[in-house]
């Protein structure tokens, strides 16, 4: 195994970059407030970046020499998390700086990374000011481990890098409408739930993944990377050696679901929300599992409410939903037949077009318990 860093340094030196618009806008009266008297306590030193604009802080971490902070922390939701492993993997030195230990705050209204850490770190599920002090003591803690990230390449051949999800059909339907509701917090994501309920898309297209079972195969290619990667001192691009390009055929030991679809998720943490406990067997961030969820049109409204409620407790696998599917797998292929749906990566929009992507184990690190 690779080793990891074990705890911070004391006193830890963090780089805190928040988005003054996350959520309902609060985040940075929250973080004096709930975070700046904890940090002081733990006799934290911390730089304040409050962003000005979208990718502000994408740009600051491909750009700055980052070695005065141990950590990296985001007080936002999981779009300026999602911003800035991008612009740490944009880096020619992405390698080595993609390890720099990042953590979360939950100031946004999409926190599924601080809900999940909150989770494997044993806290109850809990919102708002309480998974923030959660967050804030796991933050305190300081102790690195590994972070799963996913790498994906679009048909325009652009590469992404994601560490939560990727959502197609009614999860990025429901993630993007409900952003006229942003005022009402978490609460528009229900909102936005029961809106798209009653008037159901669906959308064609195929679905190829490769199953985690085969998994013997997959370390040892991992394994290959990893060495293969350490020779060249300055690697150019991160290597998918699980994937094809996309314009040929998957693999014939992949399988292809060809479907009119209702919805379809890549997830690779146990939360898609602060009360989306949607994978609940993922007890940690560097597992090496995507959990792939798809369901077909013949999936009913019922079925639908049943899943997004038993979703809060995680129960929504223990009963049989008809037409929902869950499996685990390392690499995966979504072509839409059509360019009209909405697809989300950690809650970003991205072009509706054909994706793959496959999982990189334990590539980053985030502070958890
Ligand atoms: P939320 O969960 O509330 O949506 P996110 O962290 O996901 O919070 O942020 C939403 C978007 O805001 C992201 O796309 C991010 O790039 C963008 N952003 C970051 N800083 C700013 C800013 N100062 N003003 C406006 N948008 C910003
Ligand atoms: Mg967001």
């Amino acid at each position: 195994e690779q080793g990891h860093p074990r705890l911070l340094p004391s006193p830890a030196r963090f780089l805190v970059l928040l988005n003054p618009r996350g959520g309902t806008g609060k985040a940075f009266s929250l973080f004096e407030t709930h975070v700046m008297p904890m940090l002081t306590e733990a006799n934290a030193h911390f730089t304040l970046l409050v962003t000005e604009r979208p990718n502000q802080a994408r740009e600051l971490v491909r750009e700055r020499d980052l070695s005065a902070w141990d950590a990296i922390v985001v007080m936002s939701g999981d779009g300026l998390m999602f911003e800035v492993i991008n612009g740490l993997m944009e880096r020619p030195d992405w390698a080595t700086t993609i390890k720099k230990p990042l953590s979360i705050l939950p100031g946004g209204s999409g926190n599924a990374l601080a809900a999940s850490i909150n989770h494997y770190s044993g806290h109850q599920q809990v919102t708002g000011t309480k998974l923030l002090t959660n967050c804030a003591f796991i933050l305190c803690k300081g102790h690195p481990v590994p972070l799963d990230i996913v790498s994906l390449t679009t048909s325009s051949q652009q590469r992404i890098f994601s560490f939560l999800s990727l959502a197609w059909g009614f999860i990025s339907d429901v993630d993007i409408e409900s952003e006229k509701y942003r005022f009402m917090g978490y609460a528009r994501f229900s909102v936005g739930t029961f809106v798209r309920l009653t008037a159901l898309r669906t959308y064609r297209g195929r679905l190829s993944y490769l199953p985690a079972i085969s998994s013997s195969e997959i370390r040892d290619t991992t394994a290959d990377m990893k060495s293969s990667s350490a020779d060249r001192t300055e690697t150019r691009v991160l290597e998918d050696s699980l994937v094809v390009p996309l314009d040929q055929p998957v693999p014939s030991h992949w399988h292809t679901v060809e479907d009119q679809f209702v919805l379809v998720l890549a997830l690779y943490q146990s939360h898609l929300g602060a009360e989306h406990f949607t994978a609940p067997m993922v007890k940690g961030p560097g597992e090496g599992n995507i959990h792939l969820f798809y369901a077909n049109s013949r999936i009913s409204r019922t079925s639908l409410i049943k899943l997004f409620i038993a979703m809060e407790k995680g129960t929504h696998l223990d009963q049989e939903i008809a037409h929902l599917i869950h499996v685990p797998v390392v690499a995966f292929r979504i072509e839409p037949s059509e360019s009209t749906g909405i697809m989300t990566v950690d809650g970003e929009v991205i072009e509706c077009s054909p994706i793959q992507g496959q999982i990189h184990r334990g590539l980053g690190h985030v502070l958890s318990l």
